[in-house]
C-alpha cells in the first residue's frame, strides 16, 4: 500500500523515532509500505517518520539515480550497490568517515526543494535486517548521503538543519509557505 509522505510543518518529522524492538509481521507490513511508497514517489530514500510514524525504520534504494555514483564495501569486499538495493535499515547506528563533501540534496517532505549539503564521504553502517539480524557495510558517494539523510530523519533532523545559512535564508519564504500548508491541511483534517 503507497502511504501518504508528510511534508513539512508537521510535528511528526521533528520526533525521535523509537527503537525497534520485535519485527512484528505489523513491522514486516509496515516496510513493505514504505518500499512501496519510496518507489512511487521514486524517491532514494525514505524515513518512518515521513509517512507519520516516528520509529527507528529507514529504506534507501539509490537504483533510481544514474549520474551520481555509489560504493559499498561488506567486510572490506566491493560490492555491486545496485545488487544490495533496496536496504532496509531497522534501527541503524552509523559513524561517519572521511572528510565532509558538498552534494546536492531533495526529500520527499520538501517537494521542489533542493539545496546542496556538506556530510561526511562516506559512512560505517550497521542494522537489523527484517529477520531481526545485524548487519553492515560502508557506503559511499550516493549511498553515503542517503543513508546520512534517513539516519537524521529518525532522530527528527531534516536537511534545511544541515544547510547553510544563506541559503536557507533564501528559501525561507518557500519553506513558510510549505509549512503554512501543511498546517492548514492538518487542522482541516482534525
Ligand atoms: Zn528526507
Amino acid at each position: 500500500m503507497v502511504l501518504p509522505i508528510v511534508q513539512y510543518g508537521d510535528p511528526v518529522l521533528r520526533q525521535k523515532g523509537v527503537r525497534v524492538e520485535a519485527i512484528t509481521p505489523e513491522v514486516r507490513a509496515f516496510i513493505a509500505d514504505m518500499l512501496e511508497t519510496m518507489r512511487a514517489a521514486r524517491g532514494v530514500g525514505l524515513a518512518a517518520q515521513q509517512v507519520g510514524r516516528p520509529l527507528r525504520i529507514a529504506v534507501v534504494d539509490i537504483r533510481g539515480i544514474t549520474d551520481r555514483p555509489s560504493t559499498l564495501h561488506i567486510d572490506n569486499q566491493p560490492v555491486a550497490p545496485e545488487e544490495f538495493m533496496p536496504v532496509v535499515l531497522i534501527n541503524p547506528e552509523i559513524k561517519p568517515v572521511g572528510e565532509p563533501v558538498t552534494g546536492p540534496e531533495g526529500c520527499l517532505s520538501f517537494p521542489e526543494l533542493y539545496a546542496d549539503i556538506a556530510r561526511p564521504a562516506g559512512v560505517e553502517v550497521t542494522a537489523l535486517n527484517l529477520n531481526g539480524e545485524p548487519f553492515s557495510f560502508r557506503g559511499g558517494g550516493l549511498l553515503a548521503r542517503a543513508v546520512q539523510h534517513e539516519v537524521d530523519h529518525l532522530n527528527g533532523i531534516l536537511f534545511i538543519d544541515r544547510m547553510e545559512t544563506a541559503k536557507r535564508r533564501e528559501l525561507r519564504p518557500e519553506l513558510d509557505e510549505l509549512q503554512a500548508a501543511t498546517r492548514a491541511a492538518r487542522a482541516r483534517k482534525h
